[in-house]
């Protein structure tokens, strides 16, 4: 096989996890197959020890169905091969990966600075389970003079996530990942924006990079699944014994799923960042539009950040408006082709009407009172999404 490391991102994402060749037909399927299975049998006890010791030394050594088969394996490639990291974990879930970097990595009486642009659900982690277990948080913006007075003598971790939940606001990973290393702080950043394809954390200075495969990599709003991402060898330990500690399993069919929606993420990312930058310039003209929040859009306070850093966008992006909060609501209620509800990633236009309280605890947000629309734009049309939006904001404007 050809040296896939020289290789670019996208000729080397098609190629990783693929089944090695049968020696006995020098044949392979081209698509891995689903691996269901709960254990796993030796031919004798010399190939169990084999497999063990390989586990005692940390690496993929499988003596049971929970650690995943081939079908597992060939997405921990996949995933390392988009964030260019030595070795991933998977988790049945986006928050449940979330939260085994934080369990693997964090001790009692550790504190954790945590960017407040991050994913809600993190509050929830952390008044529910952190808190009980002795480790203490505080949010701010994620910025190094803002976070600077905050550090204390028990700080070990900076949690941040950009571009930021909601207002899509870039932080300047870079820069964080200096402070970090100044403050001897591992830096764990939530990737799920980037999918490592748009934004590769690890290589901008991140320790750990988490993300919701749920959302971009699955890419067709049909499973659930998290991954754990990490270069250094210690921490890789850590990741690896509470992964295992704690009994984390994915489905084969869904590690199956995820592997398929990966090998198209280059192509649906660049349609679903093409398509939202025509729904930017459309929602531009309207007199109604306050602000547009997308960091791929020129007029983004994020923009000159995310043109250094990232090699791509997404569908996201929240907008703006000048209308009442009753309007606003009508608004949503009037898309046809936008369907209403939570997440992302998939094929499929979302729309979510923004709560205020989730709004107030970010520091980014400008704190005008006027309603905020959230909008994944999918994979259909653009015109058609703009002729509904256009409808959608008719209806709620007309009394
Ligand atoms: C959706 C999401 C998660 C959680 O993923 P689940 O698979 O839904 O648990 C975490 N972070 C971000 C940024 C997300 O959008």
């Amino acid at each position: 096989m050809a040296d896939l490391k020289s290789s670019r991102l996208e000729t080397r994402l098609m190629h990783a996890g693929m089944a090695p060749f049968n020696p006995e037909t020098r044949s392979a399927p081209v698509a891995l197959p689903s691996m269901r299975t709960s254990t796993v049998r030796f031919a004798d006890l010399a190939a169990l020890d084999q497999a063990r010791r390989r586990q005692l030394q940390g690496e993929r050594g499988v003596t049971y169905g929970r650690a995943g088969m081939d079908t597992h394996a060939a997405l921990e490639d996949v995933v390392c091969c988009l964030e260019n990291a030595q070795r991933g974990f998977l988790a049945p879930s986006g928050l449940s990966a979330i939260t085994l970097a934080m369990l693997a990595l964090l001790n009692a009486e550790d504190h954790v600075l945590i960017a407040d642009c991050a994913y809600g659900p993190v509050r929830y982690l952390d008044k529910t389970v952190l808190q009980r277990m002795g480790i203490s948080t505080t949010y701010a913006r994620a910025t190094p003079g803002d976070l600077k007075p905050l550090v204390r003598e028990n700080t070990r971790m900076l949690y941040i996530e950009s571009p930021g939940s909601l207002l899509f606001e870039m932080l300047d990973i870079p820069a964080l990942a200096q402070f970090a290393r100044d403050h001897n702080l591992l830096l764990v950043t939530d990737n799920t924006w980037g999918s490592g394809y748009a934004y590769r954390p690890l290589d901008l200075g991140a320790d750990v990079s988490v993300i919701a495969g749920t959302k971009y990599i699955g890419g067709h709003s049909d499973l659930m699944l998290g991954a754990v991402v990490a270069n250094d060898d210690e921490i890789i330990q850590a990741l690896n014994v509470n992964h295992y500690a704690m009994g984390y399993s994915v489905s084969a069919d869904d590690a199956w799923l995820a592997l398929r929606g990966a090998r198209t993420l280059p192509i649906r990312l660049r349609e679903h960042a093409q398509n939202a930058l025509r729904i930017c310039a459309h929602l531009a003209d309207w007199s109604q539009t306050v602000q547009i929040y997308h960091p791929a859009w020129p007029q983004d306070a994020g923009h000159a950040l995310w043109q250094r850093d990232c090699t791509g966008s997404n569908g996201m992006l929240a907008v703006e408006l000048a209308i009442t909060e009753a309007q606003s609501r009508r608004f949503v209620d009037a898309l046809t082709l936008f369907g209403i509800g939570f997440s992302w990633g998939g094929f499929e236009s979302l729309v979510q009407w923004v709560e205020l309280p989730a709004l107030k605890v970010h520091s980014y947000w400008p704190g005008r009172s006027n309603p905020i629309v959230r909008l994944h734009i999918g994979l259909e049309d653009p015109a058609d999404l703009i002729a509904d939006l256009d409808q959608a904001l008719y209806c709620a404007l007309k009394t």
